[in-house]
């Protein structure tokens, strides 16, 4: 992830001048954490003064790394976008509360309904899998009050509650008009196995809508929730890989008398992807031995 040096706002600062807001595009920054915490993304959204922060990572060390970045920036973090109500994406909230305090931390309608109800419990789970890694409590988000944002002056929509990897339509992505960018969540999974513990054959066609309404946007920028390194290209090729994920998965399943067939026959498939223990909770959950 290349976060730049902020030599706009030291510049402002300096001189007193107000901020060359609309001048400046909206730049992305992707941080990506490592294997432990499931390659998860954390990105950024940002322009001359202000940036908006998508996700905020699974473990307390990833999340003091990706603030640390933040605050290199320079600019100041105006509000916390959780994509969806799933534990590796908000673990990380208590830091960065902790470090922009003040900042507001948003979930859609759907999403927060969902945080209320699972939050407890999987805070618990993750504290008996990481406990150095967790913390002991998590601040609560609000209501996303707007489907736009602004980012120094610059509008980004936020399309929320639609299907992604939760059983609950309850997944937003977000749109970057000016740079034909979707930050996707866990709709779009780019070279890592896809998230189906939690999905069932109805969630998985809605899911193919969702990936629709992406396509639809012509992105020439997409941000998995998860890929397999910072490296890796945020490229719109990642929606029609999920796409295609999906539906040979649902091939296995038909096909498949156990859990391993469906193992074997993706991994045949697609046997350049990370997080192969992924793969075999979806297909335990799937076709229960
Ligand atoms: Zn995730």
């Amino acid at each position: 992830m290349r976060f730049p040096v902020p030599a706009l706002a030291v510049l402002a600062a300096l001189t007193g001048a107000a901020p060359a807001a609309a001048q400046e595009p909206l730049h992305l920054a992707v941080y990506v954490a490592d294997s432990s915490s499931f390659h998860v993304t954390s990105t950024l959204i940002y322009g001359a003064t202000e940036a908006v922060l998508v996700d905020a990572q699974f473990q307390n060390s990833e999340a003091e790394k990706l603030a640390d970045r933040i605050a290199a920036t320079g600019r100041r973090l105006k509000a916390i976008l959780i994509s969806h109500p799933d534990d590796d994406h908000y673990i990380g909230l208590a830091v960065l509360r902790q470090r922009f305090p003040g900042t507001p931390i948003y979930m859609s309608a759907a999403a927060l309904s969902e945080f209320k109800r699972t939050s407890a419990r999987y805070l618990a789970g993750s504290r008996s899998f990481q406990p150095s890694e967790t913390p002991d409590s998590l601040p609560t988000p609000e209501l996303l009050p707007s489907r736009q944002l602004l980012i120094d002056g610059a509008a980004v929509k936020v399309v929320t509650d639609v299907q992604g990897d939760a059983f609950v339509p309850s997944n937003s992505f977000v749109w970057v008009p000016s740079l034909r960018a979707v930050v996707a969540g866990d709709i779009v999974f780019n070279g890592v196995h896809v998230w189906l513990a939690n999905s069932n054959q109805r969630t998985r066609t809605a899911w193919r809508h969702s990936l629709d309404r992406i396509a639809a946007l012509h992105p020439r920028v997409v941000v998995a929730g998860h890929k397999r390194d910072a490296g890796l290209e945020d490229s719109p090729d990642a929606v029609e890989a999920t796409r295609a994920y999906l539906t040979a998965f649902e091939r296995a399943v038909h096909d498949a008398s156990n859990a391993d067939e469906v193992v074997a026959a993706m991994r045949q498939e697609f046997p350049d992807l990370s997080l192969a223990g992924i793969l075999t909770r979806a297909a335990r959950v799937a076709v229960p031995n």
